[in-house]
């Protein structure tokens, strides 16, 4: 995640393995998503098929939390573009793609390098979903928040999503270059919106889904955000701000795509807290704040998208190694796997299932 502008809203005065979630999730599993009813928190009946043919519920299911915890520790190391190590994680998602039988490019633009996957669609191809997080980060910092969670979840999702087809096209990305400005996720919407004509429906953004405090007070938020979301703090002052839930930061128009995703997240015992950002403010500079990842370029070009969060320095001091060490170490890795499989089910709803 980009660096923030505190002021901006201020001045608005004028959010497929056995048993991945383990006991707990698996057997809060529930909703009117997808056919919950038969899944056993054995792991016993959640097999190769259901993860090849199943429900978007039966798909989340799939998630498997060690798979997404082996990446994580591997991306989180210091990333910056044109360094070793940005390489190997650009080639673990051009291999993982690959791998999962993905359609993939190398999308070299004119600063960095995207990776990117196309599964096409077997009834409506030319309508995308896209699926996607960065994977640079800052220099002399590993990361592992921001954003070896979102590139790791990424891949986790396309390796489950990858396994059945769906009447849509599913496009599933790591972008370069977030940190210097979006740049790598611009690039793609330019070239694929404007340039290809490309008919993208919506954009599932991963960025820094790795960090939970349920501590009391543990949650900021901007200043002047009670002026756009007065409800939702309240939500916050009844859990005496508590920094245990996922931020879905979500255009208007974006609104019906990710209510599945507060479907699954109830089921899965996930707290998210849904940011429904006006059409008139969402390019706002006035909304800095909530522009500070790569949806942002979707929302540029009137494309719904969300991010996912957690919230970034808002609940996390060591953002960007601000006052440690961006460590695995410190991530909530039940939590981010609740935020990959709520993702997975409605992204398989939001691909025509
Ligand atoms: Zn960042």
């Amino acid at each position: 995640m980009i660096l923030g502008l505190s002021v901006a809203l201020a001045s608005l005065s004028t959010g497929c393995k056995d048993d991945p979630l383990g006991d707990e999730a698996a057997s809060a599993s529930t909703g009117d998503s997808g056919s919950a009813d038969t899944h056993a928190d054995t792991g016993t009946e959640t097999g190769d098929a259901q993860c090849s043919s199943g429900t978007p519920q039966e798909l989340a299911d799939c998630v498997d939390r060690d798979r997404y915890v082996a990446d994580l520790e591997f991306i989180a190391q210091p990333r910056d573009p044109g360094s070793a190590h940005w390489q190997e994680v650009q080639d673990l998602c051009f291999d993982r793609f690959t791998e999962y039988g993905f359609d993939v490019e190398l999308h070299t633009y004119a600063t960095g390098v995207n990776v990117i996957g196309t599964k096409l669609g077997t009834e409506n191809p030319e309508q995308r979903i896209v699926v996607a997080g960065h994977y640079d980060h800052i220099p002399g910092c590993n990361g592992a928040d921001d954003n070896a969670s979102g590139t790791a979840a990424a891949l986790e999702a396309a390796r489950v999503l990858s396994q059945r087809d769906y009447p849509r096209t599913l496009v599933v990305a790591c972008w370069d270059e977030e940190e210097l400005g979006l740049v790598g996720a611009e690039a793609y919407v330019d070239a694929a919106v404007v340039g290809a004509g490309d008919q993208i429906l919506f954009n599932w953004n991963f960025e820094m889904i790795g960090f939970t405090d349920d501590a009391p007070d543990s949650q900021t938020v901007p200043d002047g955000f009670e002026l756009l979301f007065p409800d939702q703090v309240q939500e916050l002052e009844a859990n005496q701000y508590r920094g245990d839930f996922v931020a879905v930061v979500v255009d208007e128009d974006g609104m019906a795509m990710i209510q599945p995703f507060m479907t699954y997240a109830e089921g899965y015992g996930l707290p998210a807290v849904l940011l429904p950002v006006p059409a008139d403010l969402k390019n706002s500079p006035l909304l800095a704040d909530l522009r500070r990842s790569d949806h942002a370029a979707f929302w540029e070009l009137d494309v719904p998208a969300v991010m996912l969060t957690d919230t970034s320095e808002f609940r996390y001091a060591n953002y960007h190694c601000a006052t440690g060490e961006d460590a695995v170490e410190l991530l909530d890795h039940e939590f981010s796997a609740k935020v990959i499989a709520s993702t997975v089910g409605a992204a398989a709803e939001s691909l025509g299932l």
